[in-house]
Order: C-alpha cells, then structure tokens, then sequence
C-alpha cells in the first residue's frame, strides 16, 4: 500500500462521522415519508391467490404473507407490526369489507397498516379485543396482559 493510498483512506475514514448525517439528511430529504391514505378492500391470504397460479408458498410461510385486495383489485401486502397483527392472528377479519388507514412504503410496494375498520352494513366500525374484568382494549387476539382472562372479539361503530 502506497502512502498516498494510506493518507486517502484515512481522510475518508476521519471523514465518515461529519459526512454520514449529512448524507442520512439526503436520502430523508429525497425519500419523504408518504401521507397516510384509506385503502379500501377484503383482507386476505396471500397464498389463497398464489396457489391458482401455480405458486404454492411454503407452509410455514403462508401465515405470514398478508395483504389488501382493493376495490380496484390491486394487491398490496401488509407489514406485519402492531397496526396490521390483528389481521395475520385472526381470520374472522379477513375476506370482508374493510377499511385501512395506512401508508405506501418500500417503494410503494407494502401497506403499513395505522387504522383498521370493519365495514357492517355499510357503517364503519372498530375492531379489538376486550377484557372485561380489566376494562381495557387491545389490537390482537392474545389473552389479557394484565389478568390473564382471554379477550373478547367486539366491532363497535365509530365516526373516525
Ligand atoms: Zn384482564
């Protein structure tokens, strides 16, 4: 290794710490983060749509590979995280209307999922989970963190 080699790479490496923010800046500034929207549509198994075109997912993948078909019969997955787990752990919420507040990411390829509302009769409605002796709410089928109780599945209407 020439000196002059040695003297560059340790301008780039004392570099890094002050070029890095400002490069991080960049990418945030060209990549801003999408408004969410309302995505309307059914809730379904990934592989129910696969398996019809010859491409049977794995097992123990299917579970896992979720998405939005829209009224526009547009596909989009779903990010498995807290706004979207209800609809991986509970198939009473898939194959009916819905509808999605969320936002595009990953090139505008996934839904990540902020507000889920079932539709009943045309009316807009929440779905959660309850625990009764608790008094308290949560967003995916588990037994209660606090009392251990199971939780009950309710869909109440609402104007959000
Ligand atoms: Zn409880």
């Amino acid at each position: 290794m020439g000196w002059r080699i040695v003297v560059e790479l340790g301008l780039v490496i004392g570099c890094l710490p002050w070029f890095l923010p400002g490069w991080l800046e960049m990418e945030l500034l060209a990549e801003p983060a999408k408004e969410p929207r309302e995505f309307r549509g059914k809730v379904v198994l990934i592989s129910s749509i696969l398996q019809h075109e010859g491409a049977a997912l794995d097992q123990d993948a299917a579970p896992l590979w979720v998405g939005i078909v829209g009224d526009d019969g547009k596909l989009i997955p779903l990010v498995k995280d807290a706004g979207s787990r209800m609809f991986f752990k509970d198939e009473r919420l898939r194959d009916r209307p819905v509808v999605l507040r969320g936002r595009l990411v990953g090139g505008e390829q996934f839904l990540q999922v902020l507000q889920a509302f079932t539709m009943i009769k045309g009316r807009r409605h929440e779905p959660f989970y309850w625990c009764d002796i608790c008094k308290i709410k949560r967003f995916e089928p588990n037994a209660c963190d606090c009392c251990g109780a199971p939780l009950e599945f309710r869909e109440e209407p609402t104007d959000r």
